[in-house]
């Protein structure tokens, strides 16, 4: 029987504080870090953990499930340390501040106000709250919307902490109804390899690969150069307003386009029977590319993640579980022989230096991420190769998009409309 597993997301937010008391925050942090090192130092002493909380509780300036809640972390902590072994490492209390973790509709409080946003009440020292709204973006309030109107999705325990200096919320949610099933379950596994213009997948059972397909969209790079060029134009000439429209407007139309590629993918992947999906761990910027600049290394990094994070996101609604291997070699593997040398690869060509398979580079990833899915998550073993399939294109080309500047690159050789826009060899 395959066990399921409910669908959890942590959905960030920023904080527009109306109650004019910020500093309030910032201060629960620091008490909730006192509380955690606290914690630490009477379990170290060998205080019996039953009596922990109570001790702690006694002299703290927080509401009394944050503090549950923070003595109940460090003690996890604390159970990790043992299990480890490590005594010898340094204490891992810190300075600084802490999540201030709290439960909802205890520790904090959510409202959909009549003009349609999200408003917040932290309940950050006793009897004393923080007020405002919720920043973030349109999929992460839509969520908690659903939340706030029915049961679809449960709203649970929250962390206000500080990101750069701004108070954030991260909310945590469980889908009621939806359910994902175990990755280690799964017939097929689906190796998806993320760049800057396209991703490549490949489709890998038992029996060999059932299918493999390049998704081009060649427009999002286009866009982002272009809008990085205008917006360093004008921060130049010092219009630092119209910098930030125009990082907006980006943004807007990078996450417009990758939401549906992210579409794209979870469509192709859920033809297949019980997929995986699978990718590359990306907290490396991996080493496959050439990151010259600084412009270089902005331009690649966003969007990425973000495609990633978007198609696990919709995969988990369609049930369909997501996993995650490390990027080491994919790019630079023969996937036919396993021969891996960085010359393997020239941009979009790969060509084996050992057996002189070749193939579209980005696509040989793929294989590579599928079968290195397969290895750690499956029982079953990676189907011996022969031959691969040939590759087919797919465009995507989206036309009269809200919100994009008029896309006048392309024209010719892009296919249609929104959608699966066309294919090609
Ligand atoms: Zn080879």
């Amino acid at each position: 029987m395959p066990s399921k597993q409910a669908l959890v997301k942590t959905l960030d937010f920023q904080l527009e504080i109306q109650s004019g008391n910020e500093n309030l925050l910032y201060g629960a942090c620091i008490e909730s870090r006192r509380v955690y090192n606290e914690t630490i130092r009477l379990a170290k002493n060998g205080v019996d953990w039953d009596m922990i909380p109570d001790r702690v509780a006694a002299d703290v300036d927080l509401v009394k499930n944050t503090t549950q809640r923070v003595v109940a972390k460090a003690l996890g902590a604390m159970e990790n340390y043992y299990e480890y072994d490590n005594f010898d490492q340094p204490s891992h209390t810190k300075d600084g501040i802490y999540p201030l973790r709290a439960n909802y509709e205890e520790g904090y409080n959510l409202f959909l106000t009549d003009d349609g946003d999200v408003a917040f009440r932290i309940s950050a020292k006793p009897y004393q709250h923080v007020e405002g709204l919720l920043k973030g973006s349109d999929a992460h309030l839509d969520i908690l919307k659903v939340g706030l109107e029915s049961d679809e999705w449960e709203i649970g325990t929250a962390e206000v902490l500080f990101h750069n200096d701004s108070p954030e919320l991260h909310v945590n949610v469980t889908n009621t109804d939806q359910t994902v099933r175990d990755k280690q379950d799964s017939q097929t596994v689906v190796g998806v390899d993320v760049n800057e213009d396209n991703v490549a997948l490949t489709a890998f059972s038992e029996d060999g690969i059932k299918d493999t397909i390049v998704i081009e969209f060649p427009e999002i790079k286009f866009e982002r150069h272009r809008y990085f060029t205008i917006r360093k134009r004008v921060q130049n000439a010092g219009k630092r307003s119209v910098h930030d429209t125009l990082e907006d407007q980006e943004e807007r139309f990078v996450r417009d386009r990758l939401h549906k590629v992210s579409r794209h993918i979870v469509k192709w992947s859920r033809q297949f029977e019980d997929p995986c999906i699978v990718f590359e761990d990306l907290k490396e910027i991996r080493d496959s590319l050439d990151y010259g600049t600084r412009m270089n290394r902005r331009l690649h990094h966003l969007p990425f993640r973000a495609l990633q994070h978007y198609t696990s996101y919709k995969a988990g609604f369609e049930g369909i579980p997501t996993a995650w291997i490390n990027p080491e070699y994919t790019s630079q593997e023969c996937p036919m022989c396993g021969h891996t040398e960085r010359t393997n690869r020239n941009k979009k060509r790969f060509k084996c230096r050992d057996c002189g398979h070749q193939d579209h580079a980005d696509r040989g990833a793929s294989v590579n991420i599928a079968a290195k899915g397969i290895k750690n998550h499956q029982e079953w073993t990676v189907p011996a190769l022969n031959s691969l399939p040939t590759v087919r294109t797919v465009r995507r080309q989206a036309s009269g998009a809200v919100d994009a500047p008029t896309v006048t690159h392309d024209t010719v050789r892009g296919y249609q409309t929104d959608g699966i826009t066309g294919v090609s060899d």
